[in-house]
């Protein structure tokens, strides 16, 4: 049975800045947008989509809202 929760891999992958589906690093990922808020919406080229937050400077999954 899969489970879809957010691994602890796929949080470690994320702190490390890689996209946790395919591995690529997220500094390489495709700006879509840079919002007044602080943070840029990223595409990976795997077309999963993340948040990045200037201030923590992390990155975490984009919401399905924030599209
Ligand atoms: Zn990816």
């Amino acid at each position: 049975m899969v489970k879809k929760l957010i691994t602890p891999l796929q949080k470690v992958l994320l702190q490390r800045r890689l996209c946790p589906a395919c591995t690529r690093s997220l500094d390489k990922a495709r700006l879509l947008e840079s919002r007044a808020n602080g943070t840029n919406i990223v595409e990976c080229e795997c077309t999963r989509v993340f948040v990045y937050d200037k201030d923590l400077d992390t990155f975490r999954r984009a919401l399905q809202e924030e599209l």
